[in-house]
């Protein structure tokens, strides 16, 4: 079969390590002059379905979409179904015996030898040079940057660890030169992704070297914001706060998910830190990085969760205030620690609790937006919609945080920054103009 006359579609679903994944495969692709399309109904050769298996909600939408897949095979609109990613990698065998129409599944393309296989399973040649390089998808101007994969830590509601084995930081040369490729294709701003981005360097050095990592970034010419998710409490790296209050091209702009805050809970979640110790981390990080904007998520419903701990929980993220947050409901995920547990808070009770602290963050978040009334503020332009600009500032990680309106006379560009005077605030959302 010779693929080069093909086209291939890719489907990319789950958190921004996929998309880096996704990515990655595509540039293979694309290197061997095959076409990638977006849109997979208007007949495709090939599908490639690169799944999420990390709660229940992610499952279900993964396998909606290769069924969806199957279907238009079975209309003859497409040849051949792959699937791979995170659902393929933890249940390969169930999926294998109940979607048998799926040509291939392959485990997380992650890891190498799974990249490998799909790009012989499409007669493709594996150009391993071209590993680091890729054009990244969801705009030109902001990439994630991920800097490992895998993790250590022993959270006992999280599935990860089994997906995706042990943490393997990326050296520090790859880093660089994949972030120094992104800045010649013109991204400003790069997005440090990883399960734990925190515990970076320690399987290399034995030591925690996060900081490292941002201060080599920093100098990357061309890139203007650097921005860092996914931090683990726990064991935070305080040298990171001087690195980031010491360099103006690292957002003042921290993801850090805190998951609980009552003793009982983070204990049998296996955090490792107290709620006493995530309150001093959060005020130093506040105290120390001026204008900081803290993000971060918890769960609801976790299996020991009464009124009493959901309360507290609801009273801390009232008096905290963070900047960003968001919630997840708890998902009884199987091999988990957690699943010795029994699942006890019904499904409709977990929403019910979503909505409160959502509820509650809604206003904390209008206050603050308020607050930026009247100010100039600076704002990288994602998009144009209609007649109105749509950017974010530093305060804003793509897909997950604000965006800002912004009427012009002028003509803006995308991936450009400009002054934006704010003159509105909703919630979740600011309107300026220039
Ligand atoms: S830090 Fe915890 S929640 Fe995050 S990926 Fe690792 S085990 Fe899962």
């Amino acid at each position: 079969m010779r693929v080069k006359k093909e086209t291939i579609s890719i489907i990319t679903l789950g958190c921004p390590k996929n998309v880096v994944d996704s990515e990655q495969l595509m540039t293979l692709i694309e290197n061997e002059k095959i076409k990638i399309i977006n849109n997979y109904q208007d007949n495709t050769d090939i599908v490639i379905i690169n799944t999420c298996g990390f709660i229940e909600d992610a499952k279900k939408e993964s396998i909606e979409q290769i069924l969806n897949a199957v279907e238009y095979k079975k209309k003859g609109k497409i040849k051949k179904i792959f699937v791979a990613g995170c659902l393929s990698e933890r249940y390969m065998l169930e999926l294998k015996k109940e979607i048998p129409e799926v040509d291939k599944y392959f485990g997380v393309t992650s890891k190498e030898k799974n990249l490998r296989d799909i790009i012989k399973s499409l007669n493709l040649e594996y150009k391993k040079n071209l590993i680091g390089e890729r054009k990244p998808s969801p705009s030109n101007h902001f990439a994630y940057l991920k800097i490992s994969d895998g993790c250590n830590n022993p959270c006992s509601f999280c599935s990860i660890p089994l997906i995706k084995g042990n943490y393997h930081s990326k050296p520090l040369k790859k880093i660089i030169y994949e972030a120094k490729l992104l800045a010649d294709r013109g991204v400003k701003e790069l997005i440090l992704i990883a399960q734990d981005t925190t515990y970076w360097g320690k399987d290399i050095y034995g030591k925690r070297k996060l900081s490292l990592v941002l201060d080599s970034l920093s100098k990357v010419n061309g890139i203007e914001w650097i921005r860092l998710m996914y931090t683990y409490p726990a064991h935070f790296p305080r040298d990171v706060i001087d690195v980031i209050r010491n360099n103006t091209n690292i957002c003042n702009y921290i993801d850090i998910p805190i998951q609980h805050i009552s003793d009982k809970i983070l204990k049998s979640m296996r955090r490792g830190i107290t709620r006493k110790n995530t309150i001093k981390l959060l005020e130093i990080l506040r105290n120390k990085i001026p204008n900081l904007y803290l993000r971060t998520t918890i769960i609801v419903g976790y299996p020991l969760e009464t009124e009493k701990e959901f309360n507290e929980l609801c009273e801390f993220v009232k008096e905290f205030k963070f900047e960003r947050l968001g919630v997840f409901c708890y998902s009884h995920e199987e091999n988990t620690e957690a699943y010795k547990l029994k699942d006890s808070i019904p499904q409709k009770e977990k929403l019910l609790r979503q909505e409160i602290i959502y509820s509650i963050q809604k206003d904390i978040s209008l206050a603050n937006n308020k607050k930026l009334i009247g100010k100039q503020v600076e704002v990288l332009v994602d998009r144009k919609e209609s007649d109105l600009y749509i950017g974010r500032t530093y305060m804003d990680a793509p897909e997950i945080d604000q965006e800002v309106y912004i009427s012009s006379v002028h003509k803006l560009n995308p991936g450009e920054f400009y002054k934006v005077l704010i003159n509105d605030a909703q919630e979740y959302d600011l309107f300026g103009e220039i």
